[in-house]
């Protein structure tokens, strides 16, 4: 009797520390999502306002029993970690409005409230925790989809949707823009952060076109559907405060450049620690380069990975393969690679061995 209650305590623990984790607060629905006992796929399938799963407690895979059980050892554990309650809104953006979603059958206020309660650590601070209330509240997206197939009608005028075009989806049938009762939005492309983020904050009606890349197997953010007053309203706005933003722009580069010449700085120090006979402006081409490729954009761990003893030697071995053999030249002589790293590795080896010299 006793194993087998610890095993599952064991297991509503685990799934309720991934779920905090995860998504930086925890309820019941998410709980149930990790221990799995709700699918994931038909919580996004309720999110996006599929019917089929609009009662979504129907899809909770649990006896009364173990529902009770789980939840019981899930309060203990909220308890245990003092973690504080957050009010979570389930909303979708539909075409009529923001509506809520329910999980229940009969939207028995109680049952509802219970299930949009989160959890958090108590020691958020006021901006973290007005972060989490607004990501909670945030509804989904319209997805608008641009076609990357020739075929295909509107499902309610029967209007052709040619390559190119954009549909919406609805209960899984493609309908055109003016069916969809978004053919008054304009499309902005993807590109300028801050128009983007200011015509879809002013757009009573937004929708976020993509389109899947065969190549990469996933969506892709095209730009936003919004309207011409939005539009109009966030280009005035971008371009009365564009010399500020210009500055902080410029402000980010000079803390970039900062950030790149203490990296070359460390590049050289590490060169000079392990091969010592390197001369000196030799090391400081070699952590340019490195610099180049890797720099502000790629962050600390890459940086740490471009600091390691072996990333430092294959940085140092390119460098004399390009200036102190004729690797080079015997490529443009139509030389294959690999056999010009062959002819050339003797030379190498021989340069390497007198830098590591001290
Ligand atoms: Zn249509």
């Amino acid at each position: 009797m006793n194993a087998p209650s610890d095993k599952f305590r064991e297991r509503v623990i685990n799934a309720a520390e991934a779920a905090l984790k995860a998504g930086g607060s925890v309820g019941p629905l998410e709980l149930f999502q990790h221990m799995g006992l709700l699918h994931p796929v038909h919580f996004d399938g309720w999110r996006k306002g599929n019917e089929h799963y609009r009662v979504l407690e129907a899809w909770i895979q649990a006896g009364p029993e173990k529902f009770g059980k789980a939840l019981r050892i899930f309060g203990e554990w909220v308890h245990a970690r003092g973690l504080v309650p957050v009010e979570a809104s389930y909303t979708r953006r539909t075409l009529r409005g923001v509506e809520p979603l329910q999980v229940t059958a009969d939207g028995h206020p109680e049952r509802e409230k219970f299930y949009r309660t989160h959890y958090a650590p108590a020691d958020l601070n006021a901006r973290k925790t007005q972060q989490l209330a607004e990501k909670l509240a945030k509804p989904l997206d319209l997805v608008v989809f641009e076609k990357v197939s020739e075929e295909g009608n509107c499902h309610e005028c029967g209007a052709e949707l040619p390559k190119g075009s954009f549909l919406f989806m609805e209960k899984g049938q493609p309908l055109c823009l003016a069916c969809a009762d978004l053919d008054h939005l304009s499309f902005l492309p993807a590109g300028d952060m801050a128009l983007s983020r200011r015509a879809r904050k002013h757009s009573p009606l937004s929708a976020v076109v993509v389109r899947f890349s065969r190549a990469r197997q996933r969506y892709e953010r095209q730009g936003l559907l919004v309207t011409e007053a939005a539009l109009a309203q966030a280009e005035e706005q971008c371009a009365a405060d564009a010399p500020e933003r210009a500055v902080r722009r410029a402000q980010a580069a000079v803390e970039r450049q900062a950030e790149d010449r203490e990296f070359v700085q460390s590049v050289i120090q590490a060169i000079a620690q392990q091969f010592p006979a390197c001369p000196p402006d030799e090391a400081r081409s070699v952590a340019a380069r490195t610099a180049e490729r890797g720099s502000g954009r790629v962050g600390r761990s890459a940086a740490g990975r471009a600091l390691d003893p072996r990333a430092v030697e294959l940085a140092v071995i390119a460098h004399i393969r390009h200036t102190h053999t004729n690797y080079d030249e015997l490529l443009m002589r139509g030389t294959e690679r690999l056999d010009a790293r062959r002819l050339v590795r003797e030379e190498i080896e021989r340069v390497l061995a007198g830098w590591k010299r001290s």
